[in-house]
C-alpha cells in the first residue's frame, strides 16, 4: 500500500498508460504486488482489461454488468481505498454497451452518484480530497479512450449557495 500517491499522479500514470497503449509501446514496469494506483470499476461486457487499456500500470479491477452498483461492487471498491489506500477510482464505461441502460457518459455519471450515495466511505475520501472518484469511456470501435468529468469531483463545489457548472464536455485525450 502506497499512501503518499496523489490522485492527479495517479491519473497521470494511468493517461501515460493509456499512451502506451495507444502506440503500442511495452507494458509499464510493475510495483510492489498489491500496490495499485487505481480502482476500475469496468462493464462485464467483452473489452480489453483495465489493466491493458493502462499499459499495464497496476490497477485494482472491478467489473459489473452496466456499472450496476450492487454489495459486490460496493465491497470491492470499499477495500481498495479503505485498506489499500487506492487515491482514484475510474468508472469507465463503453461505447457498445449490450445493458439495457448502457454504459455511457449519463450511466457513469449516475454510477459516480450512486457511489458516493451509497457508501460513506467513498463520500467521505471524495470529499476529503484523498480519493477521486473519476469516469472514462472506452470507444470501443476506435479503441480510444475519453475522459468524462463527474458534476462534482472536489468538496470545495459543495459549498452552499454555490450552483454546480453543468461540465458535460467529454474530452478525449487521444
Ligand atoms: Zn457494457
Amino acid at each position: 500500500m502506497d499512501m503518499s500517491v496523489s490522485p492527479s499522479f495517479a491519473l497521470a500514470r494511468l493517461r501515460a498508460g493509456h499512451h502506451r497503449f495507444r502506440v503500442g509501446a511495452a507494458p509499464a514496469p510493475t510495483g510492489p504486488v498489491g500496490a495499485p494506483v487505481a480502482a476500475i470499476l469496468s462493464c462485464a461486457d467483452p473489452q480489453p482489461e483495465a489493466s491493458i487499456v493502462f499499459g499495464g500500470v497496476d490497477v485494482f479491477a472491478v467489473r459489473a454488468a452496466g456499472l450496476r452498483v450492487g454489495p459486490a461492487v460496493l465491497g470491492s471498491l470499499e477495500y481498495a481505498v479503505g485498506h489499500l489506500g487506492v487515491p482514484l477510482v475510474v468508472v469507465l464505461g463503453h461505447t457498445a454497451c449490450s445493458l439495457p441502460h448502457g454504459s455511457g457518459p449519463e450511466r457513469i455519471r449516475a454510477t459516480v452518484d450512486a457511489l458516493r450515495r451509497h457508501s460513506p466511505l467513498l463520500d467521505q475520501t471524495a470529499r476529503s480530497g484523498r480519493c477521486v472518484l473519476h469516469g472514462m469511456l472506452w470507444h470501443d470501435a476506435g479503441r480510444t479512450l475519453g475522459e468524462i468529468r463527474p458534476v462534482v469531483a472536489v468538496p470545495a463545489a459543495r459549498r452552499t449557495g454555490r450552483r454546480r457548472p453543468p461540465n458535460r464536455a467529454e474530452v478525449r485525450t487521444t
